[in-house]
């Protein structure tokens, strides 16, 4: 394809939001009569599913503590709904089982899921939690949990294939998808705050309107705006703490167990649901019976196909750098340095045996191939979705973002005029104005 001189609408980054933000905008221009799909391009440096998108779990929850994260994630689900074949998206419910400090906010988001009209079942108590799980997998065995939160809605998708589903949707609706074009820069209209045109590694190209959606690189971005590298946040006290880095990274810790899918099977003989769970029970070896830990651990876990096992991760880690000399590429399971080691595959593997009789001893068969990696964070772990500059959308999804398949929707229709209320709690200034979400007691800083 030829590089374009010029694009009305230009769309950094071929990940579930970029892609989800030109097949909405594409359509939306078209029903309004404000455009069409012609006058959208992405612009990838790599290409679709490079990013954290092709690696994620693919993981489609609701179980939020913050109200406006779970409004927004229903809103989601209902996107994945609307065509789950061309989104590769399995619709097999989700479970947070937890621990007994978790339950009290696990019930607000049970109560507050019924609220919303979303679909699931709270069984509190540790001889009800365990017979609850009984009935499901008959070798359940998990300690140190007392709730279950069972969310009917929700599941996974196979993270690549639903993203070629985005972009042969976005494609369909006439948008331009570009691959090895790496955005640079910025040209400024001169007297004004407003982008003029995207600089790029093959010219440059000018716009009216650029959307921002590059997952753990969005800070590359934001520095070429000269966008604050520190922020004020008002605490709930009121007072203001200034000098707190914008950004930071954690690291992903995921993998896979190389047994048969199918045996993960319910006692019904159904796919079951993603399993999630929180316990402050000592975790031990499952190879030798010595303590991994005796604090706080969660981890999920599905049964996968795509991924050829049983799937999952555990709680990530922080990366103890300045964000400035974190190297996000080469990314992913290229990266030398946010890959997982043998901890991790002998905490998960045996925090599986401990909740599940059948993956006692099977250690053994638990993919050395390398998983993980890093997303990158806004100061209080939740999305940044707003306007910079007088015609830069950023998308900064604080690495929760695979399952928010419904934003790029939302944020294609502000940008058609149409605000939206379920992206107003993820606006820049909530900082300064001291609206932060509120904090749960998962072990999770996505919680
Ligand atoms: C291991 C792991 C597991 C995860 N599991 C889940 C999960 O189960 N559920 C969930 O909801 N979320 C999950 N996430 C988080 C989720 O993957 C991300 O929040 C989401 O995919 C980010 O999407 P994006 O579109 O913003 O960015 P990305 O998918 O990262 O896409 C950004 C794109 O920008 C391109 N790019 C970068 N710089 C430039 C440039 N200068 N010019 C042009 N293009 C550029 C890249 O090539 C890339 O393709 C996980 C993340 C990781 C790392």
């Amino acid at each position: 394809m030829a590089m374009p001189s010029s694009a009305k609408y230009v769309i950094i980054g071929a990940g579930i939001h970029g892609l989800s933000t030109a097949w909405h905008l594409a359509e939306g221009l078209k029903a309004s009569g404000k455009g069409s799909g012609e006058d959208v391009l992405i612009l990838d440096k790599s290409g679709i599913a490079a990013g954290a998108s092709g690696i994620a779990c693919g993981v489609v929850r609701n179980n939020y503590f913050q109200p406006a994260m779970r409004k927004l994630m229903a809103h989601s689900v209902g996107v994945w709904e609307s065509d789950p074949e061309a989104f590769s998206y399995h619709s097999v419910g989700y479970m947070q089982i937890s621990a007994e400090c978790m339950r009290e906010n696990v019930t607000s988001i049970y109560e507050q899921q019924k609220e919303i009209g979303y679909d699931s079942t709270f069984v509190e108590g540790t001889e009800d939690t365990a017979s609850y799980m009984k009935d499901i997998f008959s070798d359940w065995q998990a300690t140190g949990v007392t709730s279950v939160l069972h969310e009917k809605q929700g599941g996974y998708a196979n993270n690549t294939a639903a993203m070629y589903g985005l972009a042969t949707k976005a494609e369909n609706a006439g948008v331009r998808i570009m691959s090895g074009i790496t955005v640079t820069g910025f040209v400024m209209n001169s007297g004004s705050d407003s982008v003029k045109a995207v600089e790029t590694d093959k010219g440059v190209i000018e716009c009216e309107r650029v959307v921002v959606a590059l997952g753990p690189w969005v800070k590359t971005i934001w520095d070429m705006l000269d966008l604050p590298k520190t922020i004020e946040i008002k605490g709930a006290d009121g007072v203001m703490h200034s000098g707190i880095p914008m950004w930071r990274y954690w690291a992903l810790e995921e993998g896979t167990l190389g047994i048969d899918p199918n045996l993960q099977k319910m006692n019904n003989g159904k796919m079951p649901p993603v399993i999630h769970v929180d316990s402050d029970a000592p975790l031990l070896s499952d190879v030798d019976g010595s303590v991994i830990t005796d604090k706080l651990w969660g981890i999920y876990y599905k049964p996968d196909f795509n991924f050829g096992g049983i799937q999952g991760g555990a709680m990530p880690y922080p990366v103890e750098k300045d964000a400035d000399d974190v190297q996000v590429d080469p990314y992913g399971v290229d990266s030398p340095e946010f890959l997982v080691d043998d901890n991790f595959a002998h905490m998960w593997c045996s925090a599986l045996a401990f909740c599940q009789k059948r993956f006692e001893g099977q250690i053994k068969y638990y993919k050395n191939e390398p998983s993980g990696g890093i997303g990158c964070f806004t100061p209080d772990s939740f999305p940044v979705f707003d306007n910079f500059k007088d015609n830069v959308y950023i998308i900064a999804d604080s690495n929760h973002g695979y399952k928010m398949i419904g934003v790029g929707k939302l944020v294609a229709e502000e940008m058609l005029g149409q605000p939206s209320e379920l992206l107003k709690p993820f606006s820049f200034d909530r900082y300064a104005r001291g609206e932060l979400h509120p904090v749960s007691n998962s072990p999770y800083p996505w919680s």
